[in-house]
């Protein structure tokens, strides 16, 4: 079973240790930032990408893109896009891919096909997807879109107070061998697109979370690749 890590939402307080950790275990990533989030953990974000890591945009404000109008819509990928170059510039690594997540994975609703095209004209890059085999994955057009969905999603954010979700829901998901929906993280011979998330809400919940799933990962044999594009 083959694997690429993506990570949304950075930066965070926790962005560093979420790096060392991901260096020291030799899992390779993408992650999707905000621009306001980099603007607020500015240093935490430039270490990432100091640690020859992948940033890619996640919007400025991280909105419901079905929500708002095409041009708020690319306005929001505009300036986050401005904040990677200037974070790219400083930080002195050339930057040679430009994958893009939508918030929420929300498409944009009726201006789905502008924003596709927006991306498509303007240097984004789509994520090599070819090895995915899911039916559904093609039924559903995710193979002919630009920006950058998943197969698994971990769901991790839903550790919150009161929600009643916990770690070990985590674990029973990761663990679902007939998920009723995506993908199933262990099944023999899978490749998928993992979703996860730098978030410290969840670190307060459960300190180290990112430890606990992914090692849980590497346990049962999940081979973590390079990020490749098309
Ligand atoms: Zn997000």
């Amino acid at each position: 079973m083959r694997a690429l890590l993506t990570m949304d939402d950075i930066a965070s307080k926790n962005t560093p240790a979420i790096v060392d950790y991901l260096e020291e275990k030799h899992i390779p990533v993408i992650f999707f930032a905000w621009g306001q989030n980099i603007e607020r953990y500015h240093d935490e974000a430039l270490y990432a990408l100091k640690k020859g890591n992948i940033i890619g945009n996640h919007s400025y404000t991280h909105p419901q893109f079905s929500s708002i109008s095409l041009e708020d819509g690319i306005k929001e990928i505009e300036k986050c896009e401005q904040i990677l170059d200037d974070l790219y510039k400083e930080a002195g690594v050339a930057r040679t891919y430009r994958p893009f997540r939508f918030p929420y994975g929300d498409k944009g609703g009726a201006n789905k096909e502008g924003l596709q095209k927006y991306l498509v004209s303007h240097g984004f890059n789509k994520v090599d997807d070819r090895e995915i085999t899911y039916p559904w994955w093609k039924e559903q057009g995710l193979d002919r879109d630009i920006d950058t969905f998943w197969t698994f999603d971990f769901a991790e954010y839903n550790i919150r107070p009161g929600s009643g979700f916990t770690a070990e829901d985590v674990l029973k998901r990761m663990h679902d061998k007939n998920p009723k929906s995506g993908a199933a993280l262990f099944a023999p011979d899978c490749y998928n697109m993992l979703l996860f998330h730098a978030h410290d809400e969840t670190d307060e919940m459960v300190p180290g979370y990112y430890r606990l799933f992914l090692d849980e990962c590497l346990k049962n044999g999940v081979e973590f690749v390079e990020p490749k594009f098309l």
